[in-house]
């Protein structure tokens, strides 16, 4: 059940969000924080990926999804492998799923624009 605010409450918090600062940053502002700061957002190399499933496993936020990722020759074997999907409303950039992919399938990209950035 959603607790009911108090009204003094509610027009406190109101006052506060008025003259504060916001905790967005414009999109220009936010690309070059993010450039500067962030270690990237994940991107999966498909043709490197071999479906193991160890980044979805590592993952402390539960981002990444395994997918059909169609036929892939490995070794001398044509077999079904699994890519992972990544739920970037989830992810929290820590990049740890690039860091334990041995086929180094996954790239810390920081040259595609944030998808959210909040002002600290
Ligand atoms: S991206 Fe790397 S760790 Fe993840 S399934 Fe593919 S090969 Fe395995
Ligand atoms: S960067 Fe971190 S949170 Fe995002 S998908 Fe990779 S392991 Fe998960």
């Amino acid at each position: 059940m959603v607790e009911k605010k108090s009204s003094l409450r509610t027009w406190f918090e109101a006052l506060e969000n008025l003259f504060s600062s916001p905790d967005t940053l414009p999109p220009e502002e936010a690309e070059k924080a993010f450039n500067g700061s962030s270690r990237g957002i994940p991107v999966l190399v498909p043709e490197k990926c071999i479906g193991c499933s160890l980044c979805a496993l590592s993952c402390p936020s539960q981002a990444i999804t395994m997918v059909p990722g169609g036929k892939k020759t490995i070794g001398n074997k044509v077999v079904e492998v699994k890519n992972p999907s990544f739920d970037y409303s989830k992810c929290i950039y820590c990049g740890l799923c690039a860091q334990v992919c041995k086929q180094n399938a996954i790239e810390m990209r920081t040259d595609l624009p944030p998808i959210i950035i909040i002002k600290r």
